[in-house]
């Protein structure tokens, strides 16, 4: 997959593109592809040497937000065929099953895709390769920054081959959390405590009511379990760091007898499991800026979630729609790119910032909140309000939109209603 060097394009391989990126994972395979579109000159470098590789610490749900990019970058048959699922999910609280569902006669409810990313992972990264203007660079890993007076002009990469420098107008990092790229331009990182920890593992025979997704709000323990590709349903669990030291002594009968006691628990005990219990012990959030003089940050590496509410893909093909929209003419029309990278970065924080601060304070592992309860009890009671929640869970709509003065009031009277509708019902 990796194109010879100094083919396809004509020119020598250390000769300078427009857009050096770091990873080629979601966000940067994303990325180059978008970027090479509009006309940019794009070099994708990945670390590991295999075109197949893949994220294995995901649960891969691909919330709606997601769509929009998946279309854009012309994924969405190949995922159909590939047999990813469309995400549909219910939600279990102590008010009930929170169901969204369209709105008699209205639209149906966005979604994406429930896709393995060993499924997915080699899908992007070999269509970035087939790309004009992508070059694949596989087994290029990013050791150092080249700065001029500043300013990030390039990358030194260690190769098979030996060290090499690249050198571009803009060098993005799309390399995941713990972003080499962001370290190496001292990016300041903003990291947050998490108060959860989780291990899931892939099940088939592992059937779920109404083949949709389920996730088990337990305040503070988590759980969710989603329908995939191939059959295979991924199950994780994510409680409080409290119980991890009596869950580690025995992991396999922890996850199991946790299964187990969840409402309306799925059959694990008939099911075959399919992977290793795999998991993630301490997992902070982490925010960084998300550019800095001719640098980009994409996904992860600008800001990572809580694994707990399964959007860091969908905003890792966000933010390489937003950046690709935001720099291409400057890249290739000669224009400011520092103006361009100034709007990146609003789009981003206006974006995502108010999603992360909930995250953040939600990750210290407490129950809901006052809002939280007001609005969870009226989504397990009435069709719109999960209508509504399903949007921001999809991450459709920012906690602004989720807590606007109609649907909040519309939850105070669905919550009213329910209380002087009680106790007559059960008068
Ligand atoms: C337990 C867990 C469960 C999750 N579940 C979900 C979920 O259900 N839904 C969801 O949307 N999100 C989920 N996420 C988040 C999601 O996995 C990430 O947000 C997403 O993978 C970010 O994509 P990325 O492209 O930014 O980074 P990555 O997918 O991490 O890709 C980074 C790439 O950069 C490469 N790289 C790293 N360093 C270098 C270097 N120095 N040089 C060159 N290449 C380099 C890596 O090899 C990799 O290919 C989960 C995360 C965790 C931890």
């Amino acid at each position: 997959m990796t194109q010879p060097e100094g083919t396809g394009t004509g020119r020598r391989p250390d000769d300078a593109y427009d857009v050096v990126i770091g990873g080629a994972g979601l966000a940067g395979s994303a990325a180059a592809i978008l970027l090479a579109r509009r006309g940019a000159r794009v070099a994708l470098l990945e670390r590991r040497p295999d075109p197949d590789a893949y994220k294995v610490l995901c649960t891969h749900a691909l919330t709606a937000c997601a769509y929009p990019v998946l279309d854009e970058l012309g994924l969405v048959p190949a995922l159909e065929k590939a047999g990813a699922v469309r995400n549909e999910a219910r939600w279990y609280t102590r008010w009930g099953w929170i169901a969204p569902r369209a709105a008699p006669g209205g639209p149906d409810l966005p979604y994406a895709y429930n896709v393995r990313r060993s499924t997915l992972d080699p899908l992007i990264r070999s269509h970035a390769a087939q790309t004009p203007g992508v070059e694949l660079l596989l087994g290029h890993k990013v050791t150092g920054v080249l700065q001029d007076a500043g300013r990030t002009t390039g990358v030194r990469v260690e190769t098979p081959d030996g060290e090499r420098e690249l050198r571009a107008r803009l060098v993005v990092g799309a390399d995941g959390k713990d972003s080499a790229v962001a370290k190496l331009a001292a990016i300041p990182t903003r990291r947050h405590g998490n108060g959860r920890f989780g291990y899931f593992a892939h099940f088939r025979d592992l059937p779920l009511p109404g083949g949709i997704g389920q996730a088990w709000f337990l305040e503070p323990d988590m759980a969710y379990s989603f329908p995939n590709d191939d059959g295979v349903t991924v199950l994780a669990v994510l409680p409080d760091k409290k119980r991890l030291p009596e869950f580690r002594e025995d992991l396999e009968g922890s996850f199991h007898a946790f299964v187990r006691a969840l409402p309306d628990a799925p059959p694990i005990d008939s099911a075959r499991r399919v992977s290793k219990i795999i998991g993630t012990v301490d997992h902070p959030l982490v925010t960084r800026d998300p550019t800095a003089p001719g640098i980009a940050l994409v996904g992860d590496a600008a800001l990572t979630g809580d694994p707990l509410w399964g959007v860091g893909c969908g905003w890792a093909l966000q933010t390489a729609q937003w950046l690709a929209e935001a720099v291409a003419p400057a890249l290739t029309g000669g224009g400011d790119l520092d103006r361009a990278l100034a709007s990146y970065g609003r789009t981003h924080g206006r974006r995502l910032r108010p999603h992360q601060r909930l995250a953040v304070d939600f990750a210290r592992s407490r129950p809901f909140n006052p809002l939280e309860r007001l609005m969870f009890a009226a989504a397990a009671r009435d069709a719109a309000s999960a209508r509504h929640m399903y949007l921001f869970a999809s991450r459709l709509i920012g906690p602004l939109g989720f807590l606007a003065p109609a649907p909040m009031a519309r939850a105070v009277a669905v919550n009213i209603r329910h209380r002087v509708r009680g106790p007559r019902r059960a008068g």
